[in-house]
């Protein structure tokens, strides 16, 4: 089963669902959180595969029909909410819907599940519709919501789920995973890692990527431009923007990092030219680490739902303001 190869490091979580699952008393709400692309999908739907089960396997390569029907997104008794990363918000509308699929009979497996992704999108309406369920759940229902920071939902809803933290991998493990698993040869794998702030989903987004180009891209039209350059990211896919910033916190680390050490081997990025060096030694530290916390910043709005547009704008505007009287360009 393929949804296996994503989900590493998680071997205390699976056995404590394994328990779980052999208990009678086990819970019917669960709210799994952790970082983007660290294995909360792949979770949830481990476990929605292992409740319906033909041979009651979790956590094992499974080829029977119910499982694959689960890995590909076809069995009629599991359902997703929210897939769509884009979609501002998730409407009471969308909860009503299932909550009433809820109340039908299980078709073909054992339990129904439903999966609510990037949670802390519900709308105030739909999350006081899910509350009412979450305490009166259906017969044979499982319920998961999926949430990056739990502090973005609601406490009445947090309270009532059973909560299962996914914690980062370390950067060893993540490497060593895409070179043993995916076949990703040991440059790229090791700056994925670095990369993916311990997590495989991350790691993996940058697969193709020309990361050296959009270094120096960055470094020819992001920093000397802020406003005009964080424009690039406006419009495109939630997930592209985040990998976006990330790698420009990477980029201004190195920036810093060779500004005060002079060592190349210390860098993410080796291959960097003559812009990079005058970009590290054009920026003062105290400018960097004020330009980076706003990232940071920039990249925690955008995962509390804020618009992008309206975070990048204000991310380009605020570099410009740290780079304030003193000419960058003399
Ligand atoms: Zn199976």
């Amino acid at each position: 089963m393929l949804i296996m190869d994503h989900l590493i490091g998680q071997e205390n979580n699976l056995s404590l669902l394994t328990d779980l699952l052999k208990n009678s008393h086990f819970p019917t709400s669960f709210l799994i959180y952790g970082p983007r692309g660290s294995g909360k999908k792949t979770l949830a739907k481990l476990v929605s595969a292992a409740v319906n089960c033909e041979f009651g396997r979790l956590g094992e390569d499974c080829s029977c029909h119910s499982c694959h029907k689960v890995e590909t997104g076809n069995h009629p008794d599991v359902r997703w909410l929210g897939f769509d990363e884009e979609a501002y918000s998730i409407k009471i509308e969308e909860i009503h819907t299932l909550i009433n699929w809820a109340g039908y009979k299980v078709l073909e497996g054992k339990k129904k599940v439903f999966i609510i992704n990037r949670a802390e999108r519900m709308t105030e309406e739909a999350a006081n519709a899910l509350l009412k369920t979450l305490e009166e759940p259906p017969a044979d229902t499982l319920i998961f919501l999926l949430v990056e920071n739990p502090a973005n939902l609601r406490e009445t809803l947090a309270s009532r789920c059973f909560k299962i933290k996914i914690d980062p991998l370390s950067a060893e493990a993540v490497k060593k995973r895409l070179v043993d698993h995916f076949k990703w040869n040991e440059k790229e794998a090791s700056l994925a890692a670095k990369f993916s702030r311990g997590s495989l989903g991350q790691a993996l987004e940058l697969k193709g990527d020309n990361v050296s180009e959009t270094m120096r891209s960055f470094l020819e039209e992001v920093l000397p431009y802020p406003t005009i350059g964080v424009e690039r990211w406006i419009g495109k896919k939630r997930h592209e923007v985040l990998k976006g910033l990330q790698l420009l916190s990477l980029l201004l680390r190195d920036l810093v990092v060779y500004r005060e050490t002079a060592e190349p081997a210390l860098l993410y990025q080796e291959d960097f030219g003559r812009e990079f060096k005058d970009w590290s030694a054009r920026l003062k530290t105290k400018m960097v680490l004020d330009i980076l916390r706003l990232i940071n910043e920039t990249e925690a709005a955008i995962q509390d739902n804020v618009n992008p547009k309206i975070a990048l704008f204000r991310l380009g505007t605020a570099i410009e303001k740290i780079y304030g009287k003193t000419a960058i360009y003399e």
